[in-house]
């Protein structure tokens, strides 16, 4: 392999800049010749590459966002279209194609490597940290330490006023980023998909706190949780069943895809990245790499995109004694 190819796909995340950088100069390292692809498969299709130096990826490890920007693309789900990808690729002679991207994007990568056998590996870059195969996806961290500098300022008002605060954080269908972010901002009750409390046991529990001495509280609401119908719902049965508090709904919303990446997840995304370019090179393919048992890991792809990440039960329980 004497060229290799690397683009961003779907939602963005912090730390995905970074993994670039690694790309390209573990490339760089290997006399390898590094392309980047604009815009996910979109710019695979549109033939929207530019050739990309390690000078060229200077001063980007701390920025958030992909420079190379990322897309969603309805073409790449057609045979056509990703037929245009092939012949863009075999024109400039790319022989591998780095990932970096979510389980939509993995599955694209597979599909294209088995129509025309194209080596392909993923890099898991999402802050949901919904993906099987690595402990912590890139911008998992990063959105955490977001969070939790939310919840800090949201408990300065809180408690100024008297006031129960839900506050929703992403995390599509699993409560990874909730459960930890709600830890360590102290939160009252923290509601994850993966475990119903139901709203009889949620008033309960507050007026339980109340009762204990607290005058305000924060209780954070996975985006996927679905003890009520949607946050707001939930906001006024607490107001209807519960005195003596003024109950807010703060929805944190996209400020949790963006910043500058934490120093963890430069770090993981220059892991990643080597990992990435090296098992390509050594003729690996249709892989994920990831974190697990605090080395770098090969997942197969179908792997990575089927397989459920579960929440730490002890957490939980932490999260549990915590409220006491
Ligand atoms: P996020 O976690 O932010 O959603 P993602 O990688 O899962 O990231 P998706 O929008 O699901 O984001 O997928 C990104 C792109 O991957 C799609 O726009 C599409 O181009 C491609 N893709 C997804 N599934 C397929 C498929 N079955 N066949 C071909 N391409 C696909």
């Amino acid at each position: 392999i004497k060229k290799l190819a690397v683009l961003t796909s779907g939602g963005d995340s912090p730390g995905m800049n970074a993994a670039i950088r690694a790309v390209v100069r573990t490339c760089a390292y290997h006399n390898i010749e590094c392309v980047g692809v604009y815009r996910g498969y979109e710019g695979l299709i549109e033939g929207d590459f530019e050739p990309l130096t390690a000078r060229s990826v200077k001063g980007i490890i701390n920025k958030g966002g992909t420079f190379l920007k990322s897309a969603r693309s309805k073409t790449f789900r057609t045979k056509e279209g990703r037929e245009k990808a092939y012949q863009n690729l075999k024109k400039e002679n790319i022989e591998g194609l780095v990932v970096i991207g979510g389980d939509g994007s993995f599955t694209g990568a597979l599909v294209f490597n088995t129509e025309f056998n194209f080596p392909v590996m993923g890099i898991p870059g999402t802050i949901d940290n919904d993906i099987y195969g690595t402990t912590h996806t890139l911008g998992f961290d990063t959105a955490l330490n977001t969070v939790v500098d939310a919840i800090d300022k949201i408990r300065d008002t809180a408690s100024s006023h008297n006031r129960l605060f839900f506050v929703e954080v992403m995390g599509r269908d699993v409560g990874h980023i909730a459960l930890n972010a709600g830890i360590a901002g102290g939160a009252e009750e923290i509601l994850i998909p993966e475990e119903d409390l139901g709203l009889d046991r949620l008033v309960e529990s507050l007026n339980r706190s109340k009762t204990t001495g607290k005058t305000s509280s924060i209780v954070i609401v996975a985006e996927g949780d679905k003890i009520g119908k949607n946050i707001f719902e939930l906001k006024d049965y607490v107001d209807q069943n519960m005195e003596g508090y003024d109950v807010r709904v703060s929805v944190l919303g996209h400020m949790q895809r963006g910043g500058a990446p934490s120093c963890f997840d430069r770090v993981l995304a220059s892991r990643m990245g080597v990992k990435a370019v090296e098992s390509i090179l050594e003729g690996e393919t249709n892989y994920m790499v990831g974190l697990m048992h605090g080395k770098m890991q090969l997942t197969p792809l179908e792997k990575a995109i089927k397989g459920k990440t579960k929440i730490n039960l002890e957490l939980l329980r932490v999260s549990d004694i915590m409220s006491t």
